[in-house]
Formats: C-alpha cells, sequence, structure tokens
C-alpha cells in the first residue's frame, strides 16, 4: 500500500476506464484504480467489479491477453526506454552534486563547504519549491 499512498498525485478516476500501461495491458484494476479506491472518494472497486474482472478469466483464461501482446509491447518498449534514460540522467545529475560535495567536504574548509551548500540550495530552490 506504501506505494500506492506515495505515488503520483491521483488522476481522480471516476470509473474503471484508467488508460495506463498496467491497466490497458492486463486489464486488471491497477494502481490508479486501487487510489482512488482506497484514499479518494470512488469507491471503483465494488463486490461487482470484482465479478467482472473474474468472469474475464473464466470465460476465457489467458487467452484474453492474445493477440494484445506485440503492439502493446512496441509502445511500452518506446516509453520505458525514454522513462529510463530520464531516470538516468537524474540519477547521474544527483551523484555529481554528491561527489562534487564530498569533494569540498573533505577539503575541511567549514567555510568553504558552508559557502557551497548555500549555494546549491539557491541554484536548487526554483526546481525543489513546491509552486
Ligand atoms: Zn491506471
Amino acid at each position: 500500500m506504501d506505494r500506492i499512498e506515495k505515488g503520483k498525485g491521483p488522476p481522480g478516476l471516476t470509473s474503471l476506464n484508467c488508460y495506463c500501461l498496467f491497466r490497458v495491458r492486463y486489464m486488471l484494476p491497477c494502481k490508479h484504480i486501487f487510489h482512488e479506491h482506497i484514499y479518494e472518494s470512488n469507491k471503483l472497486l465494488s463486490s461487482e467489479a470484482w465479478k467482472g474482472f473474474q468472469g474475464m478469466f473464466e470465460e476465457s483464461g489467458y487467452e484474453i491477453y492474445e493477440g494484445r501482446e506485440s503492439s502493446i509491447e512496441f509502445v511500452e518498449t518506446k516509453q520505458q526506454k525514454e522513462a529510463e534514460d530520464r531516470r538516468l540522467t537524474v540519477v547521474e545529475l544527483t551523484e555529481r552534486i554528491r561527489d562534487k560535495y564530498w569533494r569540498v567536504e573533505e577539503l575541511g574548509d567549514t567555510k568553504k563547504t558552508g559557502d557551497f551548500i548555500s549555494k546549491l540550495e539557491t541554484s536548487l530552490k526554483p526546481i525543489i519549491s513546491n509552486n
């Protein structure tokens, strides 16, 4: 549940029609549906809804996934790759900042370290402040 809670803001679903990758691909309730159901006002996962999901597999088992795979795979791969690239860029930037900090810290000059940190804070403020 922790991951759902900390996830991005809820999309405010009013029905089970979420178009995220997980929902489209597996046709099962995704984290957005769970988030809405658990933390927001729309109780999407009624016993009726669950029956629907169960029935989906009772009728045709895993065959419901067949024929869908190839077209979705391509989209997922491209999107995932782009997301991964973005993630790596942020990780790299964070590491370079940390690296730089340790280099300054290791000089043992309290003033220099303090200057570095306040410079860092000033530079990052527009990025990390909530507005
Ligand atoms: Zn979703």
